[in-house]
């Protein structure tokens, strides 16, 4: 008997019969005599719709009463997911994130996990129920509903297996694992049996959205098993996120490729060179809980220089208007903000060992004619922003180059 948490996406709870659908797997594996715990999203597009409804009546919504408002998706499915699993004679309870004792900090919208009461749920498990959970959401110190950020059913998955000790932790999606990159814009991706957790570590931070970063960061810092699979297929081993430290020999040099629409840039032009000028332009977006990913700046030349930054798209406004406010005591000359970037990255741990890896990146963008913006590096990824019209074609093109079709 393994204890498992299985975790299903929007899509595979998209309509009434998909719901059964999960109910019939679920039921397949209780049957097997496992214990299971269920983790299911919103109906696909709702969590969307009901960002929409609220943007309507307040272009910049309220963090707190945006969550309160985008949990009802999640709380919806489970109960849902619940009654599919009684209709087949399977004891079935379900909680939303409050009611299990998910406890987050107080950072709406995008809130981190501190701890989850794992008691009540091992009670009905060891009682005989399937535990049906709500991703996304938890409760702060003062009851306020929070959730995680976008795709963070993923999270709730990873983070209850890692509590609960689980055997295995399935998050079922709509593609059957993990692909050298996104199926949708390149048709030619493959399938990667496994991949390592650094790999796709990298992959999710640099916006693969098969799997929420934080959802990777819990499985590496608890070990959990973590594999993706396709909710609509019966069979099939989907992809394992592995954690031993492979044969690089065997390894091609580049595993996967990432791309982001969602960052936006911002320039601040004709800053002073001088000590502190990163802190006085970064402290004050950090104070206000705005994440920065990418930050260049320029070798001075006359006495000033120029920052560049990335910043999540949605908070552009928000990082415009603080910098606006700073900008004379910088004493800055001019802050442009551009949000028709995105973001390519190359991932693999065969980069460690080779060479002439960012060359072959930067020669089959030039040769395409795609200029760079921004470059930065790990030891294990090379990324790019670019014009966000160009995205699709940089993706196809370092595809062929790397040979990912049919390594
Ligand atoms: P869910 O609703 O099940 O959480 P998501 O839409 O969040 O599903 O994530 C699955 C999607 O991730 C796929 O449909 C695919 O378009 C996209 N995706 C992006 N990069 C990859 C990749 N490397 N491998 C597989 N899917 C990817
Ligand atoms: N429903 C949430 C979203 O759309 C969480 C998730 O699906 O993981 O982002
Ligand atoms: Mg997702």
């Amino acid at each position: 008997m393994a204890l498992i948490v299985q975790k299903y996406g929007g899509t595979s709870v998209g309509s009434p019969e998909r719901i059964r659908n999960v109910a019939r797997r679920v039921a397949r594996y209780k049957a097997l005599g496992h214990q299971v715990v269920v983790v299911v999203s919103a109906m696909s597009g709702e969590t969307n719709r009901l960002i929409g409804l609220a943007k309507e009546i307040m272009p910049e919504p309220d963090p707190r009463e945006l969550d309160q408002m985008v949990s009802t998706g999640e709380q919806v499915t489970i109960a849902l997911t619940a009654m599919a699993l009684m209709d087949l004679g399977v004891r079935a309870k379900s909680y939303t994130g409050a009611q299990v004792r998910i406890l987050t900090d107080d950072a709406h919208t995008k809130a981190r996990i501190l701890s989850i009461d794992e008691a009540n749920i091992r009670a009905d498990l060891d009682a005989g129920y399937v535990v049906v959970v709500a991703g996304f959401q938890g409760v702060d110190e003062n009851g306020n509903i929070t959730t995680l950020g976008r795709g963070g059913s993923d999270t709730t998955g990873v983070a209850l297996a890692a509590a609960l000790k689980a055997d295995e932790c399935q998050i079922y999606t709509d593609v059957d694992g993990v692909y050298t990159t996104d199926p949708r814009v390149v048709p030619e991706a493959r399938r990667l049996k496994s991949i390592t957790f650094e790999e796709m570590l990298e992959l999710a931070s640099q916006g693969s959205k098969v799997l929420q970063i934080r959802s990777v960061e819990f499985a590496g810092k608890y070990k959990v098993k973590l594999r993706v699979l396709s909710s609509f297929e019966e069979e099939g081993d989907g992809t394992l996120i592995t954690f031993e430290e492979e044969d690089n020999m065997e390894q091609p040099i580049i595993s996967g490729i990432a791309f982001n629409r969602d960052e936006a840039k911002i320039t601040v032009l004709g800053v002073p060179d001088r000590p502190g000028i990163a802190y006085q332009i970064l402290g004050p977006i950090a104070d206000a809980n705005v994440d920065v990913d990418m930050i260049i700046q320029n070798v001075g030349a006359d006495g000033t220089t120029d920052f560049t930054f990335t910043v999540h798209k949605n908070e552009l406004n928000k990082a415009m208007g603080i910098l606006k406010e700073v900008q004379a005591h910088i004493g800055a000359r001019e802050i442009i903000g551009d949000d028709k970037i995105a973001k390519v990255a190359i991932v693999g741990v065969g980069m460690k060992s080779h060479v002439g890896i960012a060359s072959q990146m930067f020669r089959t963008l030039a040769e395409e004619g795609i200029n760079i913006q921004m470059i930065s590096t790990s030891e294990i990824k090379i990324s790019v922003v670019v014009d966000e019209k160009y995205l699709e074609l940089a993706v196809r093109v370092l595809h062929k180059a790397f040979g990912l079709e049919n390594a």
